[in-house]
């Protein structure tokens, strides 16, 4: 099929950005990377033998950088750093390729099933953070994709209810519109602090931004 102009723009526009082309000669699964990685150098959130949930993982970007940070390697785990291996569970409708260390579920995490799933990987242990870059399919009618988006940071929070340990953190994506507020007020509730980051691999003309909530009131 012959490219439209459009599809093609979006082409050139993809192969020119800067993250993408750091991902490629890093070794970087997806320019998301990038913007963990930010979130993490201004906030500190990954720590060697911390229990990390990846909601919306693939192609693997975030598992990537969380494994990469919290599994201990048998380097620093001789040296006596940390007594915690540390664990990376990721969840998507899609596939994933396999990442060392990291469990891999697929499935829709709406559904129950794949909720089960994914607490029996935690087999009763709370995850340290749950990190959400869910986003729906977008249609770009936005009275369709901003409540679909919205539905996906709820069911984040919900989970951290269930999953997230006392103290912990959620890093979720959200889109500013109708509902953003209702969840920002929620993370107030939920958490010690919140914060709005934008960080800047998320492209400007984007209205994503992530959610932040640090200590986890439990
Ligand atoms: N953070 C990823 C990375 O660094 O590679 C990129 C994530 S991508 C922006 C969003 C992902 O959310 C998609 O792979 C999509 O399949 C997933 N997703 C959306 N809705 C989902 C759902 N209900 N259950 C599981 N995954 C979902």
């Amino acid at each position: 099929m012959k490219p439209t102009k459009s599809s093609a723009r979006s082409r050139a526009e993809h192969e020119a950005d800067e993250f993408v082309k750091r991902a490629r000669a890093e070794g970087l699964r997806s320019r998301a990377s990038y913007k963990l990685l930010e979130v993490d150098a201004r906030f500190g959130l990954l720590a060697q033998g911390m229990t990390v949930v990846d909601l919306g993982a693939a192609p693997g970007g975030w598992s990537q950088v969380a494994a990469e940070k919290s599994l201990a390697n048998s380097a620093k785990s001789k040296a006596g750093k940390t007594n915690r291996q540390g664990q990376v569970i990721s969840v998507d409708l899609l596939p994933m390729a396999p990442l060392p260390g990291v469990t891999c579920i697929q499935g829709d995490f709406t559904e129950q099933p794949v909720l089960d799933k994914l607490l029996a990987e935690l087999d009763g242990q709370k995850a340290d953070l749950v990190i959400s870059d869910m986003a729906p399919n977008l249609s770009g009618i936005r009275q369709i994709d901003q409540p679909q988006a919205v539905y996906l940071v709820e069911l984040a929070l919900e989970f951290a209810e269930l999953a997230l340990c006392r103290g912990g953190k959620l890093l979720a994506k959200a889109f500013e519109g109708e509902g953003i507020d209702a969840l920002r007020a929620e993370f107030r509730s939920r958490f010690g602090s919140m914060n709005n980051v934008k960080p800047r691999a998320s492209r400007p003309k984007s209205r994503e931004v992530y959610l932040l909530g640090k200590d986890y009131l439990g």
